[in-house]
């Protein structure tokens, strides 16, 4: 019976590493170098694919992965239907936050009553904030690169996620709230969980140990 784990590359890929080591499991192959989209482990029944973050929840919900590490933003977006989410990773952390031009009085723009253009991936996320504020939004989806909305018009504000503030900065870019913070999640497909209990508990047990406690 093989296990499947689905992760993305980058940071989850990276954190994820060292509780795997802990579950006694290592990825023979660096998806930085390799092009293979599932990655083989020392252990035989076990094995690794590689998909986009926001895909993560899609495959383990309909079971062409066992389990999966997606960040909470994601798992906020996609929702939880099919997934049991049995521990808080504390990897891949960061927050989700508003942010503007340097130049742009947001005090002013979010006023009882007052309309503004949001530009974000995360549009469930930054709904559900402005709807608690009471501020009408008019919503632009974008996909990447959230930080050139402001800069160029298309938006007065984005939600996106902030790590060291570097990038905001960098795009003379202002954090003017935080809406929440962020870590990653380990997902189980549920029916999974029934069928291959035994290796998934050694899997999910050795994580729980493994996680940071700070
Ligand atoms: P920073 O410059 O460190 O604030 O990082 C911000 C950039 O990295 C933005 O483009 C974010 O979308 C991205 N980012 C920050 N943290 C994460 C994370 N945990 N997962 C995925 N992307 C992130």
């Amino acid at each position: 019976m093989t296990i499947t784990l689905a992760l993305s590359k980058g940071r989850i890929f990276d954190e994820t590493l060292p509780l795997l080591a802990a579950a006694g499991i290592r990825v023979l192959e660096d998806p930085d170098t390799s092009r293979k989209l599932i990655l083989p482990t020392d252990q035989p029944d076990v094995r690794v694919v590689l998909v986009r973050a926001s895909d993560v929840p899609t495959y383990v919900e309909y079971g062409g992965a066992d389990l999966g590490v997606t960040g909470k933003d994601t798992l906020i977006e996609h929702g939880t239907q099919g997934l049991f989410q049995p521990l808080d990773l504390q990897i891949a952390r960061c927050r989700v936050s508003v942010a503007v031009r340097a130049d742009f009085d947001y005090q002013h723009a979010v006023r009882q009553g007052a309309r503004l253009r949001v530009a974000t991936k995360y549009t469930s996320i930054a709904r559900d904030f402005f709807a608690a504020k009471g501020v009408h939004v008019d919503m632009v989806k974008l996909y990447g690169s959230m930080e050139l909305a402001p800069l160029t018009g298309l938006a007065d504000a984005i939600v996106d996620l902030v790590s060291t503030g570097n990038t905001l900065k960098a795009n003379n870019l202002v954090e003017v709230e935080r809406i929440m913070d962020i870590s990653s999640y380990l997902v189980v497909n549920q029916a999974a969980l029934k069928l291959k209990q035994a290796r998934l508990r050694r899997i999910i047990d050795a994580f729980a140990s493994a996680i940071r406690k700070d």
